[in-house]
């Protein structure tokens, strides 16, 4: 007898993992600089040298047993007070090395969170749509019940909605801003409504309702002089979940953190949040890349790519006549089916061997996500097909 539910997720196929497969015997077959493949979220952008010389100063001049062995449960100290003083003078923060926890990237923070915050089963988690549908499985592993609320038209926060979905129950709301897959920054303002709401109902309940930021894609804002607001300082209780997954280019290192401040109301959060990881077999976050993070943690993203991609897009697609909100961040547009039907348009551009992801499972089937982390060529190329595909609507 085996666990049905872990058979269920093992065999269960992405349509991402799908369409990305379609695209590669595709590219067997036509070329790969024929397949318009915005299926997947990998990182375009190589992630910078200062990375490249990090690694092979670390690997060169240390011994193997500096970088092979396991750290301490939290992480290397001089990493996570790099990290520390990274944000402190971004963000006039007073944090210390004793306010993060190292991880397995952002998914492993988010995993950690929940568990660490849902108390008993049926705890509420609050996420709201379009979202990174890898939510819902997280929230379920760790014994929670997923909420969801879905955003205003134009993708920003719908307080209001959230308003009427709070629960005694609702232990946390994850807040993924810049956002997968629409691309939007949500706004101070809004931001700050909520804030004030959740203040409001934490009295109501006497409880705290924690904001998990799931921040993979903060340094990713493509606005100059866009600010995402760094949530921590608006709301006292907030666990920011960071990678540098998205800004370093790093996916497949599995490094990023768990930042809990000292102010939060549960004084022993960062303790349960260190038992979650331990509990769920992290062990510690890989050692070579904690040391590498140390040297790298001022090294900022070059945008320049995705800047073009995104401009390049939005504005031939919207000259095309296609409702997309605007994408003030990520790599990501999140784009309106003309007849609100993203699957059935996911099938017509594969016909052209362009591969875009139905939204379904980001809680929106009107929508398709494009990711826009490739090469300029084709984003060019794409708008050709996007032309003939609006033409069959009309
Ligand atoms: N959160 C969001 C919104 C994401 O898009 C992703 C990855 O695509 C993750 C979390 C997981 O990031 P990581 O690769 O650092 O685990």
């Amino acid at each position: 007898m085996i666990s049905q539910e872990m058979l269920k997720l093992g065999t269960s196929k992405s349509v991402i993992r799908e369409l990305a497969g379609f695209g590669a015997q595709r590219a067997a077959i036509v070329g790969a600089e024929n397949v318009l493949d915005f299926s997947l979220g990998n990182p375009s952008v190589p992630a910078p040298k200062e990375v490249q010389d990090a690694i092979v100063d670390i690997i060169k001049n240390y011994e193997p047993k500096v970088y092979h062995s396991y750290s301490s449960g939290a992480g290397h100290d001089g990493c996570r007070t790099a990290i520390a003083e990274n944000l402190n003078k971004r963000y006039g923060t007073n944090y210390s090395k004793d306010n993060f926890i190292m991880t397995c990237g952002a998914a492993a923070s988010l995993n950690i969170t929940i568990k660490a915050l849902v108390a008993e089963p049926g705890d509420e988690i609050m996420v709201l749509a379009p979202f990174f549908p890898e939510y819902t499985v997280f929230i379920a592993a760790q014994g929670g019940k997923q909420v969801l609320v879905p955003c205003k038209d134009d993708m920003q926060l719908n307080v209001e909605g959230i308003k009427e979905a709070l629960t005694p129950k609702t232990r946390g709301i994850i807040v993924n801003s810049p956002n997968n897959p629409s691309g939007v920054v949500y706004t101070k303002e809004e931001m700050q409504e909520l804030c004030d709401l959740l203040v409001e109902k934490e009295k109501e309940y006497g409880h705290p309702i924690y904001i998990i930021a799931d921040e993979p894609y903060r340094e990713l804002v493509l606005i100059d002089g866009l600010e995402v607001p760094f949530i921590p300082n608006m709301y006292k209780n907030t666990v920011v979940c960071y990678s540098w997954s998205k800004s370093l280019s790093l996916p497949g290192e599995r490094i990023g953190y768990v930042l809990v401040p000292n102010n939060v109301d549960d004084e022993q959060l960062i303790a349960a949040c260190g038992g979650a990881a331990r509990a769920l077999g992290f062990v510690c976050a890989p050692t070579l890349f904690q040391l590498v993070i140390e040297r790298c943690v001022n090294v900022e993203p070059d945008l320049t790519v995705y800047k073009k991609n995104r401009d390049l897009l939005y504005d031939g697609l919207t000259k095309l006549g296609y409702n997309v909100a605007k994408p003030a961040g990520a790599f990501y547009l999140f784009i309106e089916s003309p007849d609100g039907d993203s699957e059935k348009f996911s099938e017509k551009a594969k016909e052209y061997d362009m591969l875009v992801v139905p939204g379904t499972g980001f809680g929106s089937k009107a929508h398709m996500r494009l990711s826009y982390c490739v090469e300029t060529e084709k984003c060019e190329k794409s708008l050709e097909v996007f032309e003939k595909l609006m033409k069959k609507y009309k």
